[in-house]
């Protein structure tokens, strides 16, 4: 038996039972009508897992691994404000001060158009 120590081949070499972190989330992905990537079972919570090495912020690992880094001190944006969501297309990598200014103009869109 070789040990898995010895092998340093990116992420996915570290995971337990030969699972990359791409089959793990995509195992807890459903895709909704909206077009929404739903990690988990509540769209109310953001997606967390975690392997034996590290943990994963499913959104942010999904954004990372098919569109690119996200600059440093930045946020990603839900457009589409769910929570669970983390298809690629529905993130926006924002600075602090933008993220909560988004936030605030949606609550005033929420508030001001009719139900
Ligand atoms: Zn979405």
């Amino acid at each position: 038996m070789t040990s898995r120590r010895a092998s340093h081949r990116g992420v996915s070499a570290r995971f337990r039972g030969d699972v990359s972190p791409e089959e793990l989330v995509g195992r807890n992905v459903t895709v909704d009508p909206s077009g929404c990537w739903i990690w988990g079972d509540d769209p109310e919570k953001y997606g967390n897992t975690s392997t034996p090495d590290f943990k994963i912020v499913v959104h942010r690992f999904v954004y990372e691994t098919l569109v690119g880094p996200i600059p440093a001190g930045h946020h990603l944006h839900h457009k589409c404000e769910v929570k669970a969501c983390c298809n690629p297309d529905h993130l926006e990598p924002l600075t602090p001060a933008e993220h909560s200014a988004a936030h605030r103009e949606s609550r005033a869109e929420s508030i001001s158009s009719p139900a």
